[in-house]
């Protein structure tokens, strides 16, 4: 699917302000500093629509856009920053929750996972909050650039045996990175083929 445009609709955080439900919807979640500015920018071929930055606990609230006049993605804001954190409810925003909850467009969550880092916590139960909450969610892996090919795969191996500890089914996933695109044609293939099933 060409990207010919991707344009910035609004920021807030009420779910009932978002956009209207008639498209199709993606969002994009993750810990903070994950990469989802940076793969939204990479899927859009738009360095700078979504803002990325070395700094954690950048984007707080629910970024949207409207792609290709014909689907919609809505970055939303990192968890596991929050330094008062016990749950994960409890760490990051309600209205993103809310959101998750209550949008009735979002046809799949992207859930970004640092390929390098050792399985955490908090994603973990994140996880089992969208099963608890029937969220599609797909796990994709970011930042496979940074490692080597082979250690891709046994990362993706050492993550997948952790979930198989709980899960009965494995979650779907991509394996990604924003610099060398790898995966961005898989999603962007995925989120064609959704949208020729909405309505
Ligand atoms: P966000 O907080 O999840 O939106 O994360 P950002 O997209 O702002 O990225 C955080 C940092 O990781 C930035 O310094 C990015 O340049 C870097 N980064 C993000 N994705 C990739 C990737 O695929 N490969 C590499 N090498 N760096 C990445």
């Amino acid at each position: 699917m060409e990207i010919h445009s991707a344009d910035f609709l609004c920021s807030n955080s009420d779910w009932k302000k978002c956009p209207d439900l008639y498209l199709p919807e993606y969002a994009f979640i993750g810990r903070s500093n994950v990469g989802k500015s940076s793969l939204i920018n990479s899927l859009t071929n738009n360095k700078k629509l979504a803002k990325t930055s070395g700094k954690p606990g950048k984007t707080q609230l629910i970024n949207h856009f409207k792609i290709n006049n014909s689907f919609l993605f809505a970055d939303l804001p990192g968890y596991g920053y929050a330094k008062v954190s016990k749950k994960t409810r409890a760490s990051f925003q309600e209205f993103t929750l809310k959101y998750l909850e209550k949008r009735k467009n979002l046809i799949c969550l992207f859930l970004l996972i640092d390929l390098r880092i050792s399985p955490q916590k908090i994603d973990l139960e994140f996880m089992e909050y969208c099963a608890v909450k029937k969220i599609p969610f797909i796990i994709c892996f970011t930042k496979a650039d940074k490692i080597k090919k082979r250690e891709v795969e046994s990362k993706v191996t050492e993550y997948q045996n952790k979930l198989k500890e709980t899960w009965e089914e494995m979650p779907f996933h991509f394996v990604t990175s924003s610099i060398s695109k790898v995966g961005c044609d898989d999603i962007l293939v995925f989120i064609l083929n959704q949208n020729k099933l909405f309505h």
